[in-house]
């Protein structure tokens, strides 16, 4: 299988080429140049399957330059019981009938990044060993993907992670995940500043190119390809647990924010796995709602991005929506070019809805969307509870609330369960008046020792610490 970028650059990549790179040459993102088809058989075949095989089944679709038995033994080694909390990694519980809860969030880090994260780490030790390589990871996190990386990262062979979050601005029980781990490869700077000047630092340190070599940065940001893939499979495992026969469809709602986990879903669907609708919910930052209503697709400002109770979802623009407008476009390379590079950056907008293809979102690829707001997720939340005794978090409920706006009578809703309660305590206070359950194993980590090294929001200063400690 060769990637292709979604600007129409020329060169083809292999997957362990991509596996570690972040955006294609030209600013696009990679894709694969085709879409594998599943037929009838071989989706029937998969339904005895273990999750771990199934993984390896999709994935060895995509990868074709890592032998078969090590991705099957890397596939093993990563979605295993004790790592997700259950044999089936992905387990389907039921709500109203026709409605069903998927639990992506019992992994280490109790978020659904845990589910790709947790891949990535493994493929990233087994290609640095391969190549006789290191690399250090730089991020900047607000909350889940920084701890999903730390958590995936920790303790492998080869990878340090530098991870920059806003000092005093997570949550306590986010602070108390990332900043308890010893591991010596883990390095967690609470930066003076907010989220954005996290930002600003790695884009500031990656876009020094001398810097960036010798100290070989790396990203692990929810662009990179192998994410994506890994996430297929938890759509086709969701798929068979709610199906008896191939004949059957069923619709998945999925909280979103850089479309990633949604664009999953598409990838899924154009495998032929038989899905009705992909439900795009958002939460108060509607930049995804109103270009699946209207055809416009507006880039908010900092000042116009709300910081919401499902905060993992307040985005001013969505990193992976390139990759669906991209094959919207019907793969057509120069024009994803001229509005993701040309248009947005200067308009900041791009506009299809006078353009044919526009219908076909919803027509042709089953998309459709909706919002949620602070008031709407309470009440979600409260009548999950009393009816069916579930505790579910902002954001799972976000996808819940926008799921049931479009059920379809005989065709299963799957909402994605993207995080466990636990992590947004605060808001399940306020719906419901009570402390969420808190799992095993989780028990009095805000009182742990903690490693973390609180840091001036200058760049520089991250840079002198990163070569200090790449000795
Ligand atoms: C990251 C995240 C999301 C949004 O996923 P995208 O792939 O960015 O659309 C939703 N919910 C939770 C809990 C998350 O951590």
């Amino acid at each position: 299988m060769q990637y292709l970028s979604t600007r129409g650059h020329p060169e083809r990549r292999r997957f362990c080429e991509i596996l570690l790179e972040g955006l294609a040459p030209d600013g696009g993102l990679y894709l694969p140049e085709r879409y594998p088809r599943i037929d009838e058989v071989t989706l029937a075949r998969w339904r005895t399957l273990a999750y771990a095989d199934l993984a390896f089944e999709i994935l060895s679709l995509y990868i074709d330059d890592i032998p078969a038995d090590d991705l099957r033994a890397l596939c093993r080694k990563t979605y295993r019981a004790e790592v997700f909390g259950s044999a089936a990694i992905a387990p389907l519980r039921g709500l109203e009938s026709g409605v069903y809860l998927e639990g992506l969030s019992n992994g280490p880090t109790l978020a659904f990044k845990d589910m790709a994260m947790q891949l990535l780490g493994n493929l990233f030790e087994y290609e640095l060993a391969r190549r006789g390589e290191a690399l250090n990871i730089l991020g900047a996190t607000s909350g889940d993907t920084g701890s999903a990386a730390e958590y995936a990262m920790r303790g492998k062979k080869g990878v340090r992670v530098f991870m920059l979050s806003p000092d005093g601005r997570m949550s306590p029980f986010q602070k108390a995940q990332m900043f308890s781990l010893q591991d010596a490869n883990i390095h967690n700077l609470a930066v003076r500043g907010v989220f954005d000047d996290c930002q600003d630092i790695v884009k500031a340190v990656s876009a020094d190119a001398a810097f960036k070599r010798k100290y070989r940065i790396g990203t692990v940001n929810s662009i990179n390809w192998a994410r994506l893939m890994a996430q297929v499979v938890y759509y086709f495992a969701g798929y068979i647990q709610a199906t008896r026969s191939n004949a059957e469809r069923v619709s998945f709602s999925v909280p979103s924010g850089n479309f990633g986990n949604v664009c999953a879903g598409h990838v899924a669907r154009m495998m032929g796995l038989p899905i009705e609708r992909l439900v795009v919910a958002t939460n108060e930052n509607d930049v995804l709602d109103e270009f699946f209503r209207t055809g416009v697709y507006r880039v908010r400002a900092s000042a116009d991005t709300h910081e919401t109770s499902s905060p993992s979802m307040d985005i001013s623009k969505a990193s992976n929506f390139e990759r669906f407008v991209f094959d919207l476009l019907g793969r057509d390379g120069a024009r994803t070019q001229s509005l993701f590079g040309a248009q947005l950056m200067a308009q900041g907008r791009f506009d299809l809805s006078a353009d044919p293809v526009f219908a076909q979102a919803a027509q042709r690829y089953g998309f459709v969307s909706g919002k949620s707001t602070h008031a709407e997720r309470l009440a979600t939340i409260r009548d999950t509870f009393s009816r069916f005794g579930v505790m579910i978090d902002t954001h799972t409920a976000d996808g819940l609330k926008v799921g049931r706006e479009h059920l379809k009578p005989g065709t299963p809703m799957i909402v994605l369960e993207t995080a466990l309660p636990i992590k947004f305590a605060q808001t399940i206070v306020e719906a419901l008046g009570r402390e969420p359950e808190r799992p095993a194993g989780f028990e009095g980590i805000e009182s742990l020792p903690r490693r973390v090294q609180v840091i001036d929001a200058d760049a520089d200063r991250v840079k002198a610490y990163i070569a200090e400690h790449c000795a």
